[in-house]
């Protein structure tokens, strides 16, 4: 590498596609199925809440599709996004392995998340929509949503779980800043929220809960659609672009992974930064590559959760998906991991772990904390306390590595900062977690 740390891909030299996996997997995935009738949904069933070209990305099975130019505009303010060698960590670590990192909390409001959020927000623009409602767990969605909104002209709704409410009310000013009016959820403006605060009171939320109450919110008017910031096809689609860049980058350095590490909470820049991976090896190439999946224990989807179909939400309004699911009414411990608090994950993800070629890996919330000091003593960046799941496993990796004498390259996702989360990182310092 020249003694080069960054590896800066020019943005003349940025893909121009999105990776669609759909094209390449080896056994199709199952259906989703309509709520009420069990069948499997058709695009009409969608066009409630969803404008018809997302839809279309939903079912795609075409292998490329195109940015739209003023999407790829957007981008520009902040991608390509650097590829980094942490060659900090790896000498505080004693480790002959390669570790990279690829930093998308260089995006403007501090993760991955605008990669979907200019998309979903052009697309809805572009079907004469007026207004977005959504969910959101730590609040990175909502202010990625909430400023793509600003940009296009469209109003945003947010609910946002109560308990990261209260543990980073920064995130709500952020929105607040972007023009969205946010709600903490549950709450007492949609059925849903109401039959759960009539069941306990307290209820520190859920991103099942505030998901079924944005689609109540949506589907009551015809100009206002449902976003989601996860989970779904062509939210993953979207964040491709990462994993795009990132192979570009690699190839700048004549370099391919032999790991590729992401945190999971819906899944979607874990997904985001191993499918364009994944298609060399779905393909017969790279069959060594291993692709690990990250979660919290208390919340371990992947690890112990079932492979069945389950709903996405709370109150049974989402078609039924056939994923790794840990109960639609599960509500997992307030961790402040916010953004990996989800019953279920992404159906593509979900499908491709059941058939062997992602792998999944848990860790507990100390331990998290204890690698994320680490990152942030030797490489500078406070990473955001769901980025750090992803840490953990590099780290483990690395040190497998300096055990078995072997040199393996190491590429992790560290999908956002952790600026507006130094609340946690104070008790964590306390020894309060
Ligand atoms: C939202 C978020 C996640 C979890 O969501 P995925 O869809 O699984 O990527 C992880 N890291 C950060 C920084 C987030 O904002």
């Amino acid at each position: 590498m020249s003694g080069s740390k960054i590896v800066f891909l020019d943005q003349t030299k940025m893909p121009t596609n999105y990776y669609n996996i759909s094209a390449d997997l080896p056994e199709p995935m199952a259906p989703p199925l309509h709520p009420g009738t069990k069948e499997p949904v058709g695009p009409q069933d969608l066009s409630a809440i969803f404008p018809m070209e997302l839809i279309m990305q939903e079912v795609s099975t075409e292998r490329f599709i195109e940015i739209p130019d003023e999407v790829l505009e957007l981008y520009k303010i902040s991608r390509p996004t650097p590829l980094i060698r942490a060659s900090n960590l790896e000498k505080y670590l004693d480790t002959p392995a390669k570790i990279f990192y690829k930093y998308e909390g260089a995006n403007p409001t501090g993760s991955h998340k605008t990669n979907t959020s200019y998309a979903q927000a052009y697309y809805n623009k572009r079907a004469g929509i007026k207004k977005l409602v959504t969910e959101t767990g730590a609040g990175q969605w909502g202010s990625s949503l909430a400023m793509a909104c600003k940009h296009f002209g469209l109003e945003c709704e947010v609910f946002m779980v109560k308990v990261s409410y209260h543990q980073k009310p920064y995130r709500k000013t952020l929105m607040n800043l972007f023009g969205a009016e946010v709600h903490a959820s549950p709450s007492n403006l949609t059925n849903a929220g109401r039959k759960v605060l009539e069941a306990d009171p307290d209820s520190p939320g859920s991103l099942g809960i505030a998901i079924s109450e944005a689609i109540e919110k949506a589907v009551q008017r015809d100009d206002t659609n449902y976003s989601l910031g996860s989970v779904l096809n062509h939210v993953l689609l979207h964040q491709t672009i990462i994993g795009e860049e990132t192979r570009i980058q690699f190839e700048m350095i004549d370099h391919y992974p032999d790991v590729v590490i992401g945190c999971v909470g819906g899944g979607s820049n874990f997904g985001g930064i191993a499918f364009p991976f994944l298609r060399d090896k779905l393909r017969g190439d790279h069959n060594d590559l291993q692709v690990i999946a990250v979660e919290p224990e208390s919340c371990p989807t992947l690890t112990q959760g079932k492979f069945e179909y389950d709903f996405g939400d709370e109150a049974c309004m989402t078609p039924l998906l056939k994923m790794y699911t840990l109960g639609h009414n599960f509500i997992p411990p307030s961790i402040h991991a916010g953004g990996l608090r989800y019953h279920g994950m992404a159906p593509t993800i979900s499908h491709l772990h059941n058939l062997g070629f992602i792998e999944a890996s848990s860790y507990n919330q100390s331990v998290v904390f204890d690698a994320a000091k680490v990152f942030a003593q030797t490489e500078g960046i406070v990473p955001a306390p769901e980025s750090s799941h992803a840490i953990k496993e590099a780290i483990e990796q690395a040190l497998k590595c300096k055990t078995e004498g072997t040199s393996k390259t190491i590429l992790f996702n560290l999908s956002g900062h952790g600026f507006l989360d130094l609340g946690a990182y104070e008790q964590f310092l306390n020894n309060s977690l």
